[in-house]
């Protein structure tokens, strides 16, 4: 077993393994107070000079590199931009505060207000904006430019990097991974390592306290993993997938725009599931034909409270417009259970994935539900919108969900606000929705199976829980048999499944031969899972599909898949260690 592992978002697919070098974290500028201000000023102007020279090198040593380009272009702009200089210019006239100071709360006061803005453009800026601070923040102290060991594979670790840095680093030949404390997985500094193909991890919380400069490390962008101090048998596993995983990740990714159905040509519908507005560009760039799940309660995760109406509209109008013309499922927010924001609990109980959760919470605050279905509503002629109620559990959950639909539409009405009353769907997520299934379906427009919530539910095994882990298996024969009942009550209204099961390249063939056909998955799992498709027949798979439901276990369900698929999927099955 490695030393320690540390989970972060997976940001630039491939495997690498080296020695780490870790970036020191910055700290924070003293305030100090300086006796010629003209002095200071002209020390500011100076770093913003070598700042943009430096910029401008990265820039041209990187010819061919468009995406990359770009980025260096913006940050060239912002250096040169009146705005930031002049105001810390003026900070230091008026206050007499040092030039990092100086820097440091005009970063800061420029880039609050993007940074809680709704829409995704003004967020990247404000982003860009911190970017260039740290940037001048580097050349005011003096510490020159980032330079990496020459004599080994390195793996950086930085809490986080300015575009500058990064398109001049990931360049360098002895770099084969990075990990960043900080960023998303379309932050800038992850765009760079996708082009520029270095296996990246970001968003590695506390990465920086667990390395030390040296260590052996193995940086998994594929899985979003980082090992430290690997045990020689992972070390190897890591070493064989490292050399595999560049060009079979290129392959798949040349063939995302081709049909997606299975060798006997049957056309699966394979949809992403989002979490924020930053993913939609990966979304797009991985092959996905639309969003199956946006999971809306991550805006109040993220925020600790919810937008407001305005911004809500703002926001799925955004989406729905930049994933048109296919379809959006924006599913109503489904809080509590483990899915609470910080310090904000909007429920207490002694077992909170069985208690107020989802709909039955939002009984309680129909105010967020009121909000939440009016922007909906409002925002549904931006393009292919669909409405989805969580956590259903039977025909008065649904009717009622729909009762308040149709009354936030009379409402909208009354005013004389533009809106429509979108396609309304559910998740089958409770056994006792997947049990009365055909009824639900009469009633609603689509549904949506969430594998996470009914393998946890229908085997008493929780979610969260590691130590049941174990038994909560997709692969159980209980929870196939009842994905087939749930693909024949359904028939004849739209069905899908968004559940993580979805994107196991081993539970794949069985969702398939048990009927689904339409899928949505998360998006770093989109490549593989439409290869996946690619790869199967289908006629054969409702025959294994039948088996399964009829073996003893999940394990036995796992060794008859294994033995049927491993002709066709052996090799994929192997890229992802499945
Ligand atoms: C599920 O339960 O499978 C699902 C997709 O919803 P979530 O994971 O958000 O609970
Ligand atoms: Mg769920």
């Amino acid at each position: 077993m490695s030393r320690e592992t540390i989970l972060g978002i997976p940001a630039s697919l491939g495997v690498g393994v080296g020695r780490s070098f870790v970036v020191p974290r910055p700290g924070r500028a003293l305030r100090r107070h300086v006796s010629d201000r003209e002095a200071e000023v002209e020390r500011l102007r100076k770093a913003i000079e070598e700042g943009r020279e430096e910029i401008e090198r990265a820039r041209d040593a990187l010819v061919g590199e468009s995406e990359v380009s770009l980025v260096l272009d913006a940050q060239l702009l912002l250096h040169s931009d009146a705005m930031l200089a002049d105001a810390a210019y003026q900070l230091i006239r008026e206050s007499g505060v040092g030039a990092e100071w100086a820097v440091e709360q005009t970063v800061e006061t420029l880039s609050a207000p993007l940074r809680a803005s709704t829409a995704r453009y003004f967020r990247e800026r404000a982003e860009d904006v911190a970017h260039v601070g740290r940037h001048l923040l580097r050349h005011l102290r003096g510490d020159g430019e980032l330079t990496l060991p020459t004599s080994r594979e390195v793996v950086l670790f930085a809490a986080d990097l300015s575009p500058a840095e990064a398109a001049r680093v990931f360049a360098e030949s002895g770099l084969i991974g990075v990990v960043l404390e900080a960023g998303s997985a379309t932050s800038h500094t992850a765009l760079l390592a996708r082009a520029l193909e270095v296996p990246a991890v970001v968003g590695a919380r506390g990465a920086l306290d667990r390395v030390l400069s040296g260590d052996e490390v193995v940086v998994d962008g594929i899985r979003g993993r980082v090992l430290i101090g690997p045990d020689e048998e992972e070390r190897q596993s890591a070493d064989d997938r490292a050399g595999r995983y560049r060009a079979f990740a290129r392959g798949l990714l040349e063939r995302r725009a081709e049909p997606v159905a299975t060798k006997d040509g049957v056309e699966i519908t394979v949809r992403a599931n989002l979490e924020l507005p930053e993913e939609i560009e990966l979304a797009q760039t991985h092959g996905a034909r639309g969003v199956g799940l946006y999971r809306t309660e991550f805006l109040l995760l993220h925020r600790g409270a919810a937008p407001d109406e305005g911004a809500q509209v703002a926001l799925y109008r955004e989406v729905t417009e930049e994933m048109a013309p296919a379809p959006v499922v924006f599913r109503i927010f489904d809080l509590g259970g483990d899915k609470l924001p910080p310090g904000q609990r909007l429920t207490r109980g002694p077992n909170p994935a069985m208690g107020l959760r989802a709909m039955r919470l939002l009984r309680r605050r129909p105010e967020l539900l009121r909000t939440q279905v009016r922007a909906l509503l409002r925002a549904a002629s931006a393009g292919d919108l669909r409405v989805m109620f969580p956590m259903i559990a039977g025909l008065a959950d649904l009717r009622e969900a729909k009762a308040f639909v149709r009354q936030c539409a009379d409402e909208l009405e009354s005013e004389g606000v533009e809106h429509r009353v979108p396609p309304l769907g559910c998740m089958v997520e409770v056994p006792a929705a997947a049990l009365r299934v055909s009824r639900l379906a009469a009633e609603t427009d689509f549904l949506s199976v969430g594998t996470n919530d009914l393998v946890q539910y229908t085997l008493a095994a929780d979610r969260t829980d590691p130590e049941v882990a174990e038994v909560a298996s997709p692969l159980d024969p209980a929870v196939l048999t009842l994905l087939g009942q749930i693909a024949r009550g359904a028939e004849g209204t739209a069905l899908s499944m968004c559940g993580d099961m979805a994107s196991d390249p081993l539970a794949l063939p069985l969702v398939l031969g048990l009927g689904y056909r339409s899928l949505s998955v998360a998006v770093g799992s989109l490549p593989l899972v439409l290869e996946v498709v690619r790869q199967l027949d289908l006629g054969e798979l409702e025959k294994l599909a039948a088996e399964a439901c009829d073996a003893d276990d999940a394990q036995a369900v796992a060794a008859l898949v294994r033995e049927r698929c491993g002709e066709p999927l052996g090799q994929l099955w192997r890229e992802v260690d499945a």
